[in-house]
């Protein structure tokens, strides 16, 4: 074991949307922080999402395997890098409806109030966006949440393609809105993430340090159990041994599920911070079905996403429970998709011999689905002999059915709209749901709130039961609602960055 010398105020774990964003907040203070990341820097060319045979290749996974609850193997798609999965998102920043901070009902039951409402989440909405440089624009979509600005940079444009589609649903009554993206101005990197955004700028303090390649096996208490007083990584085969004032995990929600148990001692024999025994528990991910209509007429298969439809988040006349959230993938050419889904287009190339993956996704306009599930204590990460374990049972399911099928209705009535413009051929549907490997969207294993009975952080995000350790990544989520997580963790990063700024004062 190596023993650092050197004793830092802050060390923080992870460097995705959480860890990254919160290292930026907290650079400027000039204490001794150390940013510790179990992967490295991603080369350019790996992050170029339109070469297809990244998707073949199934590029972002993780090397390692984790068991679901029947004890089956699969390799999560997470990824290890600097900026975490922020280096392969599709950058859609969205803030969560203002309702989602209540108790809302759904068919299947109460997803759970936050304890903070959307007016303490605002202003770090908005500073969030401005750190992301969040293009997009207020439109008159009726779950838009009240903002007190406008979007710091316009939207993108749609594809041709896509505005016609637009115009098309909103002829029904809907209200398309422009989809906020992250964007840097560089042609070469042009997706804003926690690397670009977080890490760059924190690496120019001199007191900030970055070690990569090490990886976080476990967190050591003091002999009270009162406080983290060391962490232990695993660096080049060899371990080593930091100490520090305030630790805080961002390892993304299993993860840093997983290392709290990982560290259980004898003064927390069901892992830190676990006096409630809800570390690991109530994880959720969303319901997410990709689709993908196929048009005769080509387009560039390199366009962003830009689209976001929200007329069904709350309901329906036909169902009076949240449905959820729609976005275009963006041109499937460039877009993930492919890694999430590879079987969709596969389907479809069986139905189109002659066709190959390249010009089907010139010819595909895809659209990606997201339904909340319900927070469940069954639902849970577990930690067995040191591997992770996954226990999931997908709930709230008619509300994500209803939303798939409601949206093919409005696609086909747009279609019969726009002629043969768009769609001279009916468009097929294939869908799939995302299965357990798809851990994206994961949230909700270390849930804030008041009370130690019923929450693990405090709502600083500090663990209740050690008084030095925060958890800054999803898994404060009470709830998952039906939005993409990102804005929210990086609004959240921002928030418990100022509550630190004036306990390190
Ligand atoms: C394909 C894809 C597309 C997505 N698209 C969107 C989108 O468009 N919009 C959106 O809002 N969200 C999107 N998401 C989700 C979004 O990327 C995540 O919600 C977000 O990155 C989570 O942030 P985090 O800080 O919780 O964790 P992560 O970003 O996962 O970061 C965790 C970090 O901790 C590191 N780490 C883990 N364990 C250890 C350890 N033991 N020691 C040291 N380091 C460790 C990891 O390497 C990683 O850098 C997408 C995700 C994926 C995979």
């Amino acid at each position: 074991m190596i023993i650092d010398d050197q004793h830092y105020d802050v060390i923080i774990v992870g460097t995705g949307a959480g860890g990254g964003t919160l290292a930026n907040k907290l650079a400027p203070t000039g204490k001794n922080i150390l940013i510790l990341e179990r992967g490295d820097f991603m080369p350019l060319e790996e992050q170029n999402r339109a070469n297809v045979d990244v998707f073949k290749k199934e590029r972002y996974r993780a090397a390692e395997r984790w068991y679901d609850k029947d004890g089956e193997t699969f390799s999560p798609q997470t990824n290890y890098a600097v900026g975490g999965n922020t280096k392969i998102y599709g950058a859609a920043l969205v803030r969560m409806r203002e309702k989602d901070f209540d108790a809302v009902e759904h068919q299947e039951g109460i997803s759970p109030e936050w304890g903070l409402n959307y007016q303490d989440f605002e202003p770090y909405y908005t500073e969030a966006e401005r750190l992301y440089m969040v293009h997009g624009q207020t439109t008159d979509d009726p779950t838009e949440p009240p903002r007190s600005g406008e979007f710091p940079l316009p939207a993108v444009e749609h594809e041709p393609q896509i505005q016609k589609i637009v115009d098309a649903i909103a002829k029904q009554g809907l209200h398309p809105t422009s989809l906020p993206l992250s964007l840097t101005r560089s042609e070469d990197d042009p997706t804003g993430d926690s690397e670009v955004f977080g890490i760059v700028p924190a690496l120019k303090h001199d007191n900030v340090t970055l070690k990569t390649s090490a990886k976080v096996v476990c967190l050591l208490t003091n002999s009270s159990g009162e406080a983290v007083r060391a962490v232990e990584a695993e660096i080049d085969g060899q371990s080593y041994l930091f100490f520090g004032d305030i630790i805080i995990l961002a390892c993304g929600a299993i993860n840093s599920a997983a290392l709290l148990l990982k560290s259980a001692n004898h003064k927390h024999p069901n892992g830190l911070a676990n006096s409630s025994d809800l570390v690991g528990r109530n994880f959720m991910k969303h319901h997410q079905t990709a689709m993908v209509e196929l048009s005769v007429n080509a387009n560039s298969g390199k366009f962003l996403r830009s689209v976001s439809v929200n007329d069904f988040y709350w309901g329906d006349e036909n169902f009076p429970y949240p449905m959820g959230h729609i976005e275009n993938t963006g041109g499937l050419l460039q877009d993930i998709i492919f890694a999430e889904s590879p079987p969709i287009l596969s389907v479809l190339a069986k139905g189109m011999p002659g066709f190959g993956l390249k010009q089907l996704a010139k010819r595909s306009i895809g659209w990606w689905m997201y339904t909340e599930t319900l927070p469940d204590p069954d639902n849970r990460v577990r930690v067995k002999d040191g591997k992770i374990y996954l226990d999931f049972t997908p709930n709230n399911i008619e509300a994500h059915d209803r939303l798939i099928y409601r949206w093919i209705d409005v696609l086909k009535a747009g279609e019969k709209k726009l002629g043969s413009s768009v769609f001279e051929k009916l468009a097929i549907y294939p869908r799939g749901e995302v299965p357990i490997q798809a851990v994206a969207n994961q949230c909700g294993t270390c849930r804030f709130g008041e009370d130690p009975q019923t929450s693990v952080l405090d709502l600083n995000c500090r663990t209740h039961d050690l008084e030095n350790l925060y958890v800054v990544d999803s898994s404060f989520f009470p709830s998952s609602s039906g939005v993409p997580p990102a804005l929210t963790i990086i609004a959240n990063a921002l928030r418990v960055g100022n509550h630190l700024k004036e306990k390190l004062r």
